[in-house]
């Protein structure tokens, strides 16, 4: 079968360009507004997008931070896990989650995956856990939420700590509920190509315990409360003004995006159905999924990748090396074959492009091209 002939324009893996110049005119306004009044640190634009944010996700409190790897490592750090705690996570994710654990002192413990959902294997979770342990991070990876009713179970039985690793998934539901608001606290980062993503760095800590939200507070501005007055040994990791004022303008837009993402993960789903050698995504029926990626399994990754390469068509693989296997950590000693559901996908994941204003003829150029590749 041949490409279909009207080829479109390059389709890159994400759009930032298309997301700017849509929102062109409020964005400038917004960020000439905060230059003006030069409240660049902790402005009241801050505390306002906390605000909005903490409604969107339907929890108490929101604190802004610098970035999704603050977020994470500050929330760690306020529920008190360090040295001596182990904190159980799944290896299949982005290298951050697992910083935030080993950077406050504590042990990393990777568990490997669902195979049919890429989340967190539950019954993995089960047996990593000793009397060491603190504290469980599930990922909703990809923006498809983790399975969280077994995992607070299981929280609940041996007296752990649940914080979220939400950098993937804001607005996601699980069984209706927002992601953000099932652990003691939760981590988004704004990374300008998240679901939600800044001009630049930005995250936010999500919770509905307000001892947690003021450790965090006082973490993120080197642990004063009151100005020159230090109470802990905090960090600079607070959210720009001007980075408040951008996201306050696009969180408005959000579940429209979500919304988009999900079309076009539906429309790769009708469409890849009937080609045999690719796997599509499983959403689990408690989920609501917002497709920050939509990744694929296929055979031969590396003629598959540079086929659509050739065809004008980016992809991505989100990742290509488990946390496990990474040189960073081969202070934990796990040997090759350990995880191995994570490590043989990681040689057979392919992230497709996904992005709101991602067209169907896009979707469907990118399906014609990858049946043209097999057929081949
Ligand atoms: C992006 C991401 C992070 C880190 O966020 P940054 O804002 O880039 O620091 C953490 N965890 C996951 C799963 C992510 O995708």
């Amino acid at each position: 079968m041949a490409v279909a002939e009207t080829k479109p324009t390059p389709i890159p893996f994400v759009d930032l360009k298309a997301q700017y110049h849509s929102l062109e005119q409020e964005i400038t306004e917004a960020s000439a507004h905060v230059l003006q009044s030069c409240g660049y640190i902790l402005g009241k634009e801050v505390g306002l997008f906390e605000q909005e944010f903490a409604e969107y996700c339907e929890v108490a409190h929101a604190i802004g931070v610098d970035s999704g790897t603050s977020a994470l490592e500050l929330a760690v750090r306020a529920c008190g896990i360090g040295p001596g705690d182990e904190v159980i996570t799944a290896t299949n994710t982005f290298i951050a989650t697992v910083l935030s654990i080993s950077h406050s002192g504590a042990t990393p413990v990777l568990v490997d995956h669902d195979p049919q959902t890429y989340n967190i294997d539950i019954g993995a979770i089960e047996r990593a856990i000793t009397p060491r342990t603190r504290a469980i991070i599930p990922v909703h990876l990809y923006g498809q939420p983790a399975d969280m009713d077994p995992i607070l179970e299981l929280a609940q039985k041996h007296n752990l700590i649940v914080l979220e690793d939400a950098a993937q998934a804001h607005g996601a539901r699980y069984k209706g509920k927002r992601t953000g608001t099932f652990g003691h606290a939760a981590a988004f980062s704004f990374y300008p190509a998240k679901n939600l993503g800044a001009c630049g760095d930005g995250g936010m800590v999500v919770t509905n315990d307000p001892q947690i939200a003021d450790s965090v507070q006082m973490l993120r501005n080197y642990g004063q409360r009151k100005k020159y007055y230090h109470e802990l040994q905090g960090f600079n990791r607070r959210l720009d003004t001007l980075q408040a004022a951008i996201l306050s303008v696009k969180l408005r837009h959000l579940d429209d995006w979500n919304a988009a993402r999900r079309r076009h993960a539906t429309l790769y789903n009708t469409l890849l159905a009937d080609v045999e050698p690719v796997v599509t995504p499983t959403v689990a029926d408690y989920a609501e999924h917002v497709w920050h990626l939509y990744v694929v399994r296929v055979p031969d990754r590396t003629s598959f990748m540079q086929y659509l390469g050739e065809h004008q068509i980016a992809t991505g693989i989100h990742y290509p090396v488990p946390v496990h296997r990474q040189q960073a950590y081969e202070n934990l000693g796990y040997a090759p074959g350990s995880l191995p559901i994570s490590e043989e996908y990681a040689d057979h994941i392919v992230s497709l492009p996904m992005f709101p204003e991602l067209t169907s003829e896009s979707v469907h150029y990118v399906v014609d091209t990858i049946k043209a590749f097999f057929q081949a």
